[in-house]
């Protein structure tokens, strides 16, 4: 076992900043991909992704694994998503609005972002199209005037939602427990905080002090397979 096994499940899956401040790179589908130039990146083994010395295992090999990893990317993308509408809008980046989506799986484990919702400074009214027990994996939405963490109405929202999956999805209970929320928020004691994003799930903390995982801005889904 490793040292970070203790900071809990949450914290080692997906594509979450490290204990070293790191964020883990990005999958390359087994050790080898293509990269932007055509290039094969051969090995590209952080030896030190989770503090041991034994083979760094690829995240998109395994089908629970793969969930969490498309899941970070999908709420970066969200992220991205969230920003180039404000921007359309002139919105003042994402302090203008509160913007909400959900986070649904395809057939093939890649996570996509349903319909995104604009709100106002304080409130978002979810759009639930396409919804199905079998599909939703999370939802993300940001805190335009701070807050790291989810609200009471967050954990309401996604507690209703966690009661949905686990008795109406095939996978029940363990469905639900592969449920996430997503904050986007930047940290207000911090004034040069940007905005980041945190991952909650079943398992969280739902003390307001608890940190939360940062997931990488950058984050990118598996290479299909
Ligand atoms: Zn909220």
């Amino acid at each position: 076992m490793t040292d970070t096994t203790n900071l809990g499940t949450v914290w080692v899956v997906g594509q979450r900043r490290r204990p070293n401040g790191t964020f883990p790179p990005a999958s390359t589908g087994g050790g080898g991909g293509l990269s932007e130039d055509g290039g094969i990146q051969q090995d590209e083994i952080d030896p030190d992704r989770s503090g041991s010395d034994g083979p760094a295992l690829d995240p998109c090999s395994n089908p629970a694994t793969a969930l969490d990893w498309n899941a970070d990317a999908a709420a970066a993308e969200a992220k991205r998503e969230f920003e180039r509408q404000a921007a359309e809008r002139g919105d003042d980046g994402l302090f203008s609005r509160e913007w909400h989506a959900f986070l649904y799986e395809d057939a093939t484990g890649r996570v996509y972002l349903g319909p995104v919702s604009a709100g106002s400074q304080g409130t978002v009214t979810p759009d639930t199209t396409g919804m199905t027990p079998d599909n939703l994996v999370g939802f993300i939405h940001n805190h335009p005037g701070g807050g790291l963490n989810p609200s009471g109405d967050d954990w309401a929202g996604f507690d209703s939602l966690y009661g949905w999956v686990a008795q109406w999805s095939s996978g029940g209970v363990s469905r639900a427990n592969q449920l996430r929320q997503y904050i986007i928020a930047r940290d207000t004691t911090d004034p040069n905080s940007p905005m980041a994003i945190r991952v909650f799930n079943n398992d969280s903390s739902r003390s307001s002090d608890a940190p939360a995982p940062e997931v990488n801005p950058e984050a990118q889904q598996c290479p299909p397979a």
